[in-house]
């Protein structure tokens, strides 16, 4: 697949990332997908861990108008699709599909990814998902693994925030082979109803990372990120 770099990043570049990994996710083709937006990549500039991550990574997709933007001064039309959307698409397709395509969600505060769990069972009635809370640690993180090593889930979604889930998932996917793991930052939030996505103005506008800094205040000091990838996107 072609790839372009993205501050030395290399982001693969498709028409329909949602097809290609149900296709994977049908074929037992074992995946690790990066949803990389440019506070990541600025990350990704001083953690080698994260930049060995996303280097070792399967499927690396632009996810934010920072990174799109970034393509697009170099003469590459990118569609944009938020990794959350990504997410909820595959969730859908691979759910329907019933209990011999079991997922897992792994992350998030206490009983907020059985929230979301219970949301989706409810949008897919045949879907069928394992979950747990993303502060495991010991003998209880010890058994989560053999869980997942025991289900063999199909479509992996850890929400441990970045970089840790990226690390987590490269340093795991040993536990299932086979399946499409993918990062998936703050989601369980929102499906859990414990966060709200910006609302459909400021996402158009590419103005989420206003609504994020509004909703989370404390969160100003990572953010100062975007206007330094911006910089180095007009360069
Ligand atoms: N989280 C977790 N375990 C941890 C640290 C964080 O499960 O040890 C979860 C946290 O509860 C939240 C998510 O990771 O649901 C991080 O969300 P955020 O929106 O900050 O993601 P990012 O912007 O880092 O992708």
């Amino acid at each position: 697949m072609k790839t372009f770099p993205v501050l030395g990043l290399p982001i693969h570049l498709s028409e329909n990332y949602q097809d290609l990994l149900i296709s994977r996710v049908e074929n037992n083709t074992p995946t690790h997908v990066v949803t990389m937006n440019s506070e990541m990549a600025m990350m990704a500039q001083k953690n080698t861990d994260l930049a060995t991550a996303i280097n070792k990574a399967d499927l690396v997709v632009p996810d934010g108008s920072g990174v799109i933007f970034y393509l697009k001064r170099r003469g590459q039309k990118q569609q944009r699709i938020a990794g959350i959307e990504l997410a909820a698409s595959l969730i859908e397709a691979i759910g329907k599909k019933g209990k011999d395509y079991p997922i897992c969600f792994y992350g998030g505060a206490k009983g907020v990814s059985e929230k979301a769990a219970q949301a989706w069972k409810e949008k897919v009635t045949s879907a069928h998902i394992i979950y747990n809370h993303g502060y495991l640690s010991g003998q209880e993180l010890d058994d989560w693994c053999e869980t997942i090593k025991k289900v063999q889930p199909k479509l992996i979604l850890v929400g441990l925030g970045v970089p840790r889930q990226e690390l987590w998932i490269m340093n795991h996917r040993h536990l299932a082979p086979n399946a499409v793991w993918i990062g998936v930052g703050g989601s369980f939030d929102i499906w859990g109803g414990v966060k709200e996505r910006a609302p459909e103005f400021f996402c158009n506008n590419h103005l989420e990372w206003l609504y994020r800094l509004y909703q989370e205040p404390s969160r100003w000091r990572r953010m100062l990120a975007l206007p330094r990838f911006f910089i180095k996107a007009m360069i």
